[in-house]
């Protein structure tokens, strides 16, 4: 098994795959993970090397029961987005927002967990052949995108802790909506942390989000939707939200709190702070008390606050609540507004935007010759 480079390697797809792509229609409704694409990408990793990443059905993976992904959570994921490209200044059906920039933070997560890097390189070119096969699932309208979730597992069946020997990588795909086009109501969780010193969580590791189940099964009986985290060490820092980190602003000053090692390096979050200069005001990165925030807002100052992650975009907040019986509306939701259409005009390649940040796939059409010819 030895790891090819792009130019050498055909990433394609059999005629009977090619079909069922053909065959899939968009659902009415798209709301997210309703519809998995019919194709993923997998790759496996044994023996000190990487296989050639392969485009396979969508369906059940076999994997022995006492894998280390499953006992010890050995598994690490990204979340990024294809979005139709609605602009005329560059080529390509689809663009992928800043997939390099993905593939070095998994990178960051894999080794977190002690497990190998998956190639930069081929990490992006197997999203873009996926993309470029999934093209008629990228759905049109602005904000909505085709979402993209490459993961990683030990897949060594074997119940010491100790890491794995062999690992899957594998990319599957979903259509969907923007998360949170309303305004969300956040909860300022003051019993349960999300991350400590020296953790896990400034990487995608996948039990971060298991850790943080217990603490957000209040949330729906409350009408909230999103947990706000706080420090682990005095719980009086804002961090994040669970799968967003977290923008401030009070009068003019733009704030968000600056990265720790609890804090997941969001990308959509290094965009904002990169444009929050030519848009006028630049993002500090701060560390931000709570009761800074809450004393604004009961001071009548103009304070918002909102979520910026790929999923969601920006998510502006409207109510702060926590379990003293605090509740508190934020006046504005004006910048968050202007960043959510900022960005959503680079992904949808209507603005111009730095290098590498919108990465054009060009839709493949079925060619059952050259599927036939790679013997995929
Ligand atoms: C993925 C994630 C984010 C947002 O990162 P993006 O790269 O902007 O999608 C923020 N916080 C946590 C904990 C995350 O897992």
């Amino acid at each position: 098994m030895t790891i090819h480079t792009p130019e050498k390697t055909w990433i394609g797809l059999s005629p009977e795959l090619s079909a069922r792509v053909e065959r899939t229609e968009l659902p009415a409704d798209l709301g997210f993970g309703t519809l998995m694409a019919p194709v993923m990408a997998i790759a496996h990793y044994a023996d000190g090397a990487w296989q050639t990443p392969r485009l396979e059905a969508h369906e059940p993976m076999r994997i022995y029961p006492e894998v280390q992904a499953l006992h010890y959570g050995q598994a690490i994921f990204e979340g990024m987005k294809a979005y139709r490209n609605l602009g005329d200044a560059i080529d390509g059906t689809a663009l992928l927002f800043r997939p390099h920039d993905h593939a070095r933070r998994f990178n960051v997560s894999a080794a977190r967990l002690g497990m190998p890097a998956f190639p930069e390189e081929m990490f992006v070119y197997t999203l873009s052949r996926l993309v470029a096969h999934l093209d008629r699932l990228v759905p049109e309208e602005k904000g909505q995108s085709l979402y993209l979730r490459p993961f990683m597992f030990g897949a060594t069946p074997h119940l010491s802790v100790t890491p794995s020997t062999s690992y899957t990588f594998s990319i599957v795909a979903t259509p969907s909506d923007a998360f949170f086009t309303k305004p969300i109501k956040a909860w300022i969780e003051r019993g349960y942390c999300r991350a400590g010193p020296g953790g896990t969580g400034a990487v995608k590791a996948a039990g971060n989000y298991a850790a943080s189940f217990a603490a957000a099964a209040k949330l729906g009986e409350l009408g909230f939707q999103q947990l706000l985290w706080l420090d682990a060490r005095d719980r009086t820092k804002l961090e994040e939200f669970t799968a967003m980190n977290v923008v401030v602003r009070i009068g003019e000053r733009l704030m968000t709190p600056a990265l720790t090692d609890t804090i997941l390096p969001g990308i959509t979050r290094d965009s904002l702070v990169r444009l929050s200069a030519s848009l006028g005001t630049p993002i500090e990165e701060v560390a931000i008390e709570i009761d800074a925030v809450l004393d604004a807002i009961r001071a009548g100052e103009d304070v918002e606050l909102f979520g910026c992650g790929t999923g969601a975009v920006v998510a502006p907040v409207e109510t702060l609540g926590d379990e003293s019986g605090l509740r508190l509306d934020l006046p504005s939701q004006r910048v968050a507004r202007l960043y959510r259409e900022t960005l959503l005009d680079i992904q949808h390649g209507l603005a111009p935007a730095p290098d590498g940040w919108q990465v054009p796939v060009a839709r493949t059409t079925a060619d059952p010759a050259a599927a036939a010819r790679t013997g995929a």
